[in-house]
């Protein structure tokens, strides 16, 4: 057990209670310790229930960027009624026995306490991958290499940051092995709607997993029709340079594993819009203040994580069979692409 420090950010707070209060449920281990300051910050890796690593996995991680700590919020807040429920449902235990869930809340705790983006020293840890753009990105929030007084700074190619380090480690070791896996990436601060991005944010072209991914888009729709969230290739919105998920992405299809790592986005400018304030409040832009706005922020992402956990564990029940994936591929390559079989005919 590690001593149980105070720490200035209630997100660490937050986990090592719910370690405590996971007792038995929950393994944790530190993946690595960033020193900022005078402080020793732990990146936390947890993980809930008895599955063995031949099972599916999933991984829930958040705070990336230091500014969006409701990522991590609502990460923590499906932890806490996931180690609730386990302490007395017998059927969440033998579930669980089937899925390996893991978490990892804040990634970058020195940006959650500078109240930054990017990590203590500066770099944007979502542009910190050795990988560019095939295309032009937008300037500066595309990644740029001028200075760390802006935002988007990639850092130095050759040298990743150690947060961004810990992350690819734990995605190679834990789920690259698993028979297959995904990862949650939750953010906030762009766009009004909620939206769930999939590679490729250095490309325009579609990823291999194509098939699947629209098969899970289908799942989604399909179970839940009153969902809130729009579901797209994240070139769709915006090209970056040095997105970590795209590089382990292909990390993971050179070694013929199905990995499929999704962004969401939580659109804050919704909570702008409803109250102006929050412009002026540097946290709030990427933050909801009201504690009603919060709640129904953590409440209505809940479902979804939940549903992504069952998708992961019955992973075999709806991803699509070699015969399907030229008719899903076709599919999405019309919805996402601007690919329309029937007019490439003419
Ligand atoms: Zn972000």
């Amino acid at each position: 057990m590690y001593p149980k420090i105070h720490y200035p950010i209630q997100e660490l707070n937050k986990i090592q209670q719910l370690i405590e209060l996971g007792g038995s449920f929950i393994e944790h281990e530190i993946l690595e310790t960033v020193h900022f300051r005078d402080y020793q910050l732990p990146l936390y890796l947890l993980k809930v229930g008895a599955a063995t690593p031949d099972k599916p996995a999933l991984a829930l991680t958040g705070g990336i960027h230091g500014l969006e700590k409701i990522g991590s919020q609502v990460i923590l807040a499906y932890l806490e009624s996931l180690l609730k429920q386990l302490s007395w449902d017998e059927s969440l235990r033998e579930e669980l026995k089937q899925v390996q869930l893991y978490f990892l809340p804040a990634i970058n705790p020195a940006g959650m306490i500078r109240k930054t983006r990017a990590n203590g020293n500066g770099v944007d840890l979502m542009r910190n991958a050795p990988i560019d753009a095939e295309t032009r990105v937008p300037l500066l929030l595309g990644g740029q290499r001028l200075t760390t007084r802006f935002p988007w700074y990639r850092g130095n190619r050759d040298n990743m940051e150690p947060e961004a380090l810990a992350l690819c480690k734990f995605v190679r070791e834990k789920l690259m092995t698993a028979p297959f896996s995904m990862a949650l990436d939750c953010h906030s601060g762009f766009g009004f709607n909620d939206q769930l991005w999939f590679p490729f944010a250095y490309s325009k072209e579609p990823i291999h997993h194509l098939p699947e991914v629209f098969a899970l888009r289908n799942l989604l729709f399909e179970t839940y029709p009153n969902h809130v969230y729009t579901f797209e290739p994240q070139s769709r919105v915006y090209t970056t340079h040095g997105d970590l998920w795209d590089y382990l992405y292909l990390e993971a299809q050179e070694s013929q594993t199905m990995f499929l790592p999704l962004t969401m986005e939580m659109g804050s400018w919704q909570w702008i819009k409803k109250n102006p304030r929050q412009l002026v409040q540097l946290l709030g832009f990427f933050h909801p203040i009201l504690p009603h706005r919060i709640r129904r922020v953590l409440r209505r992402h809940l479902t979804f994580i939940d549903f992504l956990k069952n998708a992961v564990r019955s992973y075999h029940n709806w991803l699509p069979s070699s015969q399907q994936r030229a008719h899903y591929e076709l599919a999405a390559l019309a919805l996402w692409y601007d690919q329309n079989p029937a007019k490439d005919a003419d």
